[in-house]
């Protein structure tokens, strides 16, 4: 009856809550995932050996917010408590964050106290940038890169040192691109309604605390993260766990997940239901496609009935990033106890940052690290044709440049992941309603997970399927009657 395409962190998300509302159970109706490679979990991929864990794609998950609650909520439920790894407020990781400008490596300021004095590459304290928003006139803007805003109310410095190399780290883009609401809506709308953000804050003050948290019900492990203050966690084994176990859950619960089965098209039919025509000329009738495919993909799949939605779809940019993972060996860290650095754009340097996994990570026998390169640039940085050899010699020259570890890698993996990120860039928000907006006036049986829409992060794109499998619950009932089919080609 319903379809999930996609086996990533979002499908299969979208199966754990089809199958937590009982969807499957109190309709005696069957569950189908479709994933086009042969593992699942997406951009997920763990490599673990006896003396180090290379993550190749996420490794770190943030426990704060309704999103991170959620999750945390999820990881109880999958019995995978007694795998996490907390990083608490006094871990060097959360206390040590580091940006490399000017050929030096700096701690970003972290505690309340630091914003009192002058931090390099900073010129003055940061709490000169409030006295900056106080005094600059608002901007009346329906939307704006978080670059600009960030340098009309706070200035330039902090747009560059601070913003710009945090854009890098969450989604290797360009700050001067990505809309403002992707990470700082509220600050938006304070200066939008109040005038400026510290006008807006004074008066959010006067109203209750964000009342979502309280609407979320919290597992025993939720309250920990929340009581202890964790400032990130990630999971033993490598986060390919997490994936794993969600894979294992949905197979125990029935639901039939076909790999190496990529969709090709997607068919809508005036009885309401869908035709997904698969590589191999098969064509599966069902009456509800929850596609946790990256929006250009869904473009392609989409396109010969609903181009409109297929441009819509198709407008969503995505970045590719190249990773090179190294493991040198000794008891001797090579690096300082810090998360890692990030190098701002305007330092023009090939790499997007390193984090120092051997500081983060458990079970590291030695020192590990991993490089991030070219997102938003890479193109610009490595051509069209860039070898995985380009991308591992740029990445020692650079530890060798920045960190001064001139040692030989004991083991090393480069991947280059294309397309791997959305960029959510201005009017992003708006293009997103416009694709709901169609789907819901085409009276389309299809509802949209994953990272293309409603947040690029682990959490994010969890929470979008709890939300999407909660808002569709009706039409189940409603189309009850359609079953799954699968025809010949
Ligand atoms: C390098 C990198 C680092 C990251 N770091 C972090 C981090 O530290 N913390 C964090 O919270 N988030 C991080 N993220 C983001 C996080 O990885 C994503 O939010 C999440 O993995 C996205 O899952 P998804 O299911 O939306 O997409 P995907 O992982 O892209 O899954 C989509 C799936 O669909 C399949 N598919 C594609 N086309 C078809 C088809 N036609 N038919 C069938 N199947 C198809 C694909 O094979 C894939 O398995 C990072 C992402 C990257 C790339």
């Amino acid at each position: 009856m319903a379809a999930i395409l996609g086996g990533g962190l979002s499908g299969l998300a979208t199966g754990y809550y089809l199958i937590k509302n009982n969807v499957m159970n109190n309709n005696n109706l069957k569950l189908y995932l479709f994933e086009a490679t042969s593992s699942c979990g997406g951009w997920i991929k763990t490599i673990k050996t006896k003396d180090y864990t290379f993550e190749q794609g996420p490794r770190t998950i943030r426990p704060k917010g309704v999103t991170g609650l959620n999750t945390l909520n999820m990881i109880q439920d999958l019995g995978l408590s007694q795998h996490i790894s907390p990083i608490r407020p006094d871990h060097p990781a959360a206390k040590n964050r580091l940006i490399y400008v000017n050929d030096a490596l700096h701690v970003l300021p972290s505690s309340f106290k630091s914003v009192f004095k002058k931090n390099e590459p900073f010129s003055k304290p940061l709490i000169f940038a409030l006295f900056n928003d106080i005094i600059k006139p608002q901007a009346q803007l329906k939307d704006d890169s978080i670059y600009n805003f960030v340098e009309r109310r706070f200035g330039k410095e902090i747009a560059d040192y601070a913003i710009s190399p945090m854009i890098c780290g969450i989604c290797a883009g360009d700050a001067k691109e990505i809309s403002v609401k992707f990470l700082m809506k509220t600050l938006f709308e304070w200066e939008q309604n109040h005038g400026g953000v510290l006008k807006g804050l004074m008066r959010s003050m006067f109203k209750s605390k964000n009342k979502e948290n309280l609407q979320l019900p919290l597992s025993d492990l939720a309250k920990k993260a929340q009581e202890e203050n964790w400032n990130v966690y990630t999971i033993k084994g490598g986060l390919e766990t997490f994936p794993n176990t969600l894979f294992s859950y949905l197979k125990e619960n029935d639901v039939s997940i076909n790999m190496d089965t990529r969709v090709e098209e997607i068919k809508f039919i005036d009885t309401g239901a869908v035709f997904l025509k698969l590589k191999t000329g098969q064509l599966i009738k069902a009456n509800h496609v929850y596609a946790g495919v990256p929006a250009y993909t869904l473009a392609r799949l989409v396109y010969k009935q609903h181009p409109y939605l297929s441009t819509l779809l198709s407008e969503i940019p995505f970045v590719t990033v190249g990773i090179v993972n190294l493991y040198f060996r000794g008891d001797k860290s090579l690096l300082a106890p810090a998360f890692g650095f990030l190098v701002p754009p305007i330092e023009n340097s090939p790499i997007l940052g390193v984090v120092f996994d051997s500081c983060c990570l458990p079970d590291q026998n030695g020192t590990v690290l991993t490089v991030m390169m070219g997102g938003r640039w890479f193109q610009q940085k490595f051509g069209d044709d860039p070898s995985e050899a380009n991308l591992l010699q740029v990445a020692l020259q650079e530890i060798d440049r920045i960190l001064h570890i001139k040692d030989e890698p004991a083991s090393y993996n480069v991947n280059i992941l294309e397309e791997c990120i959305p960029q959510y860039v201005v009017g992003h928000y708006e293009r997103v309603e416009k694709i709901r907006k169609y789907i819901t006036d085409e009276n389309l049986p299809m509802s949209l997970v994953g990272c293309s829409y409603d947040g690029v992060g682990i959490n994010d794109v969890i929470y979008s399927a709890k939300t999407q499998v909660e808002e569709d619950l009706p039409d189940f009932k409603k189309n009850m009657d359609l079953n799954m089919t699968v025809d010949k080609p």
